[in-house]
């Protein structure tokens, strides 16, 4: 969410020091935390709520609760309880116990703890699976009866290397909200399970326009249940991107066609799911487990106060997230959360993967368990995160999941920052321009965004404007992008940025920007829109922007129908020709072949050959140029006979955009050029 990359903070906290084989509760910083090091933990799959023949059962964990108890209640909002019962303590594992002889579905419930001689506000818990309106009590449901048809059968795409995978981010309202979009259920989960819907045009939107772009996995903004959007008042259509978690385990309400139905936001979840992997698209999930939206009032903090968080010395809040406070991956219960809960969504929801907000907050064992966790239930599941914080943290740099430390993370990949603001300016100074709109001095940092930050004999990291070494050990590590929610869209950003420039030309320099994002080595990801030139007016923090700003005008798909042809031109390049997705450092340092310029007489170009048939392609050698500069540029291609397949800005996959036999070529302004043999 909101911040990106702060490389000079992580500069100064001497991030390269690492100390291989430190203990786990070397992480534990502050001396104020070191007391929850103590406490007894547990983590078996009954915490909270189980429901079996014996009746309903509740176990809390609360290793400092002087009491507790459950109170069941008729319904998710109003009303006194039905019952309250009492738990009993187990001091061994720090929960607390009761029963009901009853299968109570249908019924609500939340835990209150007797703390430090105080009842504490009511709470859903921190492992409710269902909720009423607004996230304030839990619901016990009979999830089998959530199921859609043919649910036990459904199975995501299976993934060989994330190297494969394509991303389009996208939040719900923005993607449906729209009347152009010809969707009913305009921004819900359901939304995502509609065919055959068309623009004023007759253009396919919603999952048709999916497939026809050709994308593999789309990474859905938050939707677990979140704070910000009153669920009661849904007529108001309040927009919020869901930074703001609130109950971990349940699908937002807003989403679902009716958020006092516990049943129906599970349920309709579960449809876009399989609608989506029917249409053989992964579904991935943004994870924001680095923080709460309450501090004190969070259902964390209501059931084991202090316990979830960091604290500084003196016992405040620690902030690395700039939202109020951040959680604490390094306590061990609270990384078991982690673990769990995602563990619970890929099993439960058949969720093929995951992208950690503000990873750099939890730490390095943590994230390489829930890898490996995940893994277990399903090799194909993707995890990925910003390898960065918002704000300096108790725990050790060296122990942060940020990108620097990738390579000590199996299974965990991170976005590149480098490839993002070399080739379209700086992430937050609006004016900035990139290398593909005309900035010189970048064409090193696009050489390490296109070798996917591996070690490559040919790329100087030391000029590197965001990294000094290559962290990554393997392009499966790395999410090249030019934009996602954050910051100024593409389109945004190309007019701030080149004020002077004709739309159509800046059309030009997007489609240059993303074809090398989409050839680079490593994991593509684009921002959902910019296929149809999406814009949010200039808006660049849209987190609660109406959506008169946020949602994408399905009008702009026949306008600039190019642009979209272009994206999905590339998205089928990309499919086709594994020498774009190589899995390994070896692979790219061996079959990726830059050629040299000499900087005083060049500037933004860039291009390299792929050569022996990289990662078994067909094709025997690709060329591939990039020009971001305002003129054009000769390059020389080896003597032959080669197939156009990008030029100018246009595109063919297949390489019919004609033929040329090498020597010097010219290469536009603000384009790329491929050619292939
Ligand atoms: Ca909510």
């Amino acid at each position: 969410m909101k911040t990106t990359t702060i490389t000079t903070i992580m500069a100064a906290f001497g991030l390269f020091g690492a100390l291989p084989g430190a203990a786990p509760s070397a992480c534990a910083q502050s001396g104020y935390d070191a007391q929850f090091m103590a406490y007894p933990t547990y983590s078996g799959d009954d915490l909270e709520l189980s429901v079996d023949n014996s009746g309903t059962h509740f176990r809390l964990w609360s290793p400092k609760a002087q009491a507790a108890r459950v109170n069941i209640y008729a319904n998710g909002r109003h009303g006194s309880p039905l019952e309250v019962l009492e738990m009993k303590g187990d001091p061994a594992t720090g929960t607390w116990t009761a029963s009901s002889p009853e299968k109570l579905y249908g019924k609500f419930y939340t835990f209150q703890i007797l703390f430090d001689g105080k009842w504490k506000d009511e709470t859903p818990g921190v492992w409710a699976k269902a909720v009423g309106v607004n996230g304030e009590r839990a619901a016990i449901i009979d999830f089998d009866k959530t199921d859609p048809e043919g649910w036990d059968a459904d199975k995501g795409p299976k993934v060989d290397s994330f190297s494969d995978v394509i991303v389009y981010e996208m939040h719900h309202r923005d993607f449906s909200e729209h009347p152009s979009s010809g969707i009913a259920n305009k921004g819900k989960f359901l939304a995502l399970t509609e065919e055959g819907t068309v623009s004023p045009q007759g253009l396919a939107t919603g999952i048709d326009h999916l497939k026809e772009l050709g994308i593999t996995h789309v990474h859905i903004l938050p939707s677990y249940d979140y704070n910000s959007v009153d669920e009661l008042n849904l007529q108001q259509n309040v927009y919020n991107w869901g930074y703001d978690p609130l109950n971990y385990n349940a699908p937002e309400g807003s989403y679902s066609t009716n958020p006092s139905d516990p049943e129906a936001r599970v349920r309709e979840m579960k449809e876009m799911v399989k609608a989506l992997h029917d249409a053989g698209i992964g579904v991935i999930m943004d994870v924001v487990y680095n923080h709460t939206a309450l501090n004190e009032g969070s259902n964390f903090d209501l059931t084991a106060p202090g316990y979830y968080y960091r604290h500084r010395n003196d016992g405040s809040w620690s902030d690395a997230s700039a939202c109020g406070n951040e959680t604490a991956s390094d306590h061990p219960q609270m990384g078991d959360y982690i673990v769990n809960s995602v563990k619970y969504w890929a099993d439960e929801y058949h969720i093929d993967g995951f992208r950690f907000d503000l990873m750099g907050i939890h730490d390095t064992e943590t994230m390489t368990r829930v890898a490996e966790e995940l893994k277990k239930v399903n090799p194909s599941i993707f995890v990925y995160g910003e390898g960065w914080t918002a704000g300096d943290s108790p725990l050790a740099t060296e122990h942060r999941a940020l990108k620097e430390n990738v390579s000590k993370m199996k299974g965990i990949a991170v976005f590149s920052d480098d490839i993002r603001d070399a080739v379209k300016g700086h992430y937050s100074k609006a004016e900035d321009r990139g290398f593909a709109s005309g900035k010189p001095g970048l064409e090193e940092t696009v050489k390490i965004g296109i070798v996917a930050s591996t070690a490559h004999p040919q790329v100087d990291y030391s000029k590197g404007a965001n990294s000094k070494f290559a962290y990554a050990a393997s392009p499966e590590m790395i999410v090249n992008y030019v934009s996602c929610h954050d910051d100024l869209c593409l389109t945004d950003k190309l007019r701030k940025s080149l004020p002077e420039m004709d739309d159509s030309l800046r059309r030009k320099v997007a489609r240059l920007a993303q074809t090398i994002v989409f050839t680079s080595q490593g994991t593509p990801f684009m921002f959902a829109g910019e296929e149809v030139w999406r814009d949010k007016k200039g808006v660049h923090n849209s987190f609660k922007s109406p959506d008169s700003i946020n949602a994408i005008d399905w009008n702009q798909k026949a306008r600039y129908k190019d642009q979209f042809d272009y994206y999905a031109g590339l998205t089928r390049l990309r499919k086709a020709h594994p020498a774009f997705r190589m899995t390994s450092a070896d692979d790219i340092a061996r079959h990726l072949v830059f050629d040299t310029y000499d900087p005083k007489r060049y500037s933004n170009l860039v291009s390299y050959t792929l050569r022996d048939h990289a990662n078994g392609d067909e094709w025997k050698e690709i060329k591939v140029a990039f020009n971001g500069a305002a003129y054009p540029q000769t390059i020389h291609v080896k003597k032959g006979e080669w197939k156009i397949v990008a030029i100018d800005g246009r595109i063919s996959p297949e390489g019919d955009l004609g033929v040329s036999k090498g020597g010097k070529i010219t290469v536009a302004p603000y384009s790329a050029l491929i050619l292939a043999r």
